[in-house]
């Protein structure tokens, strides 16, 4: 039985190996290996994919919920044979960056497949022609829905420049509406993609060969930095889109478009270099050796009122007195957390 994760924790890529009888496919361009599984006796193929960006790791945790889905359900393991790749992009994985070991975005590599891993990608997908396919990854926290934190973000994408509606596309629509109305959350805070068409992202790609797919986009909530609710949400997404009807249903179509600008933490109003401004932190995560490790950067700086955020406190009282440089780990005393060079050394921010 596979090892149950109660958080999305940075698993070593050479332990996730070890979890699981996984079956090597193939060899990134620094020569890891590229593992997938395939659990199931059904005749209806599903593909599953994540890590394709090495700093976003809520679906790897969703492949492993589903694996230990499919070894517990035996109803759906009779339909349907799950083939999935848990990381698709190792050598970003274990440097935890968006781009791969020669430096390329996977996701902008579906036209030309000059990399190793998007082209064993694609050719692992043609092989199992799978009926339906999930492409997963992490979004940023600037997302927000009409002002509440865009904790997951759907998107069926366009197969042309037109982004017309094609039958493919609308069936799926169709489907993925249906799911969603069987499961049990809260919609606020689920968005929709932006359906512009990108030529070089998979899953336009895919959908421009016919090949149907589903983009789950993961992302923070209040009190949920860490994206444990999205990947619930995201692993019975996948659950009920499987076995969900195709009849015509409009509830994807009306998930409000997610925007962007939402701030994480925001301290109001405290006094610096003789100005009243709003200063806005983000945390920003990285690989320090082989431990994942958070830093904070100033985000923002000045009037931040209109914009959302997931955090606020009070700084009238404050005075700062050390240097704010955006997109620079902060150094400053907050009173009720203290920060030197991007680490909490005093308090802590409330999450
Ligand atoms: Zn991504």
């Amino acid at each position: 039985m596979l090892q149950h994760f109660s958080n999305n924790e940075y698993i070593p890529y050479n332990e996730l190996l070890a979890f699981y009888p996984w079956e090597t496919i193939g060899f990134s361009s620094e020569e890891r290996a590229i593992v997938s599984a395939s659990i199931g006796s059904g005749k209806r193929n599903i593909c599953i994919w994540a890590g394709m960006h090495g700093n976003e790791s809520t679906g790897i945790h969703i492949i492993l919920k589903l694996l230990s889905e499919f070894q517990m359900k035996s109803g759906l393991a009779d339909d349907f044979k799950l083939h999935v790749i848990p990381v698709i992009n190792p050598d970003a994985y274990v440097r935890y960056t968006r781009r791969n070991g020669m430096g390329m975005d996977l996701n902008r590599d579906f036209r030309a497949f000059q990399t190793i891993e998007s082209a064993k990608l694609i050719g692992w997908i043609r092989s199992i022609q799978p009926e339906l396919c999930f492409n997963l990854h992490d979004q940023r926290s600037i997302f927000h829905v009409n002002g509440i934190s865009a904790f997951t973000s759907l998107l069926v994408p366009s197969s042309e420049k037109s982004q017309a509606i094609t039958l493919t596309r609308r069936t799926l629509m169709n489907r993925l509406g249906n799911a969603l109305n069987q499961i049990d959350y809260d919609l606020a805070g689920v968005g929709r993609y932006s359906d512009e068409y990108y030529p070089t992202a998979v899953g336009d790609y895919l959908m421009s060969q016919n090949i149907p797919n589903i983009l789950i986009e993961s992302g923070v909530s209040y009190g949920d930095m860490f994206r444990n609710k999205a990947r619930e949400f995201g692993t019975e997404v996948i659950l009920k889109t499987l076995i969900a009807k195709d009849e015509d249903c409009e509830v994807y179509d009306t998930l409000p478009l997610n925007q962007k600008g939402q701030l994480e933490w925001v301290i109001t109003d405290l006094l610096y270099a003789n100005m009243r401004v709003d200063v806005s932190l983000k945390r920003v995560e990285a690989m320090n050796g082989h431990i994942k490790a958070s830093i904070y950067i100033v985000d923002d700086l000045g009037d931040l009122a209109s914009r959302p955020r997931l955090f606020e406190m009070d700084g009238k009282d404050l005075v700062l007195s050390e240097a704010l440089i955006v997109d620079r780990p902060v150094t400053a005393d907050f009173g009720s957390v203290v920060f030197e060079d991007g680490k909490i050394i005093a308090g802590q921010l409330k999450e």
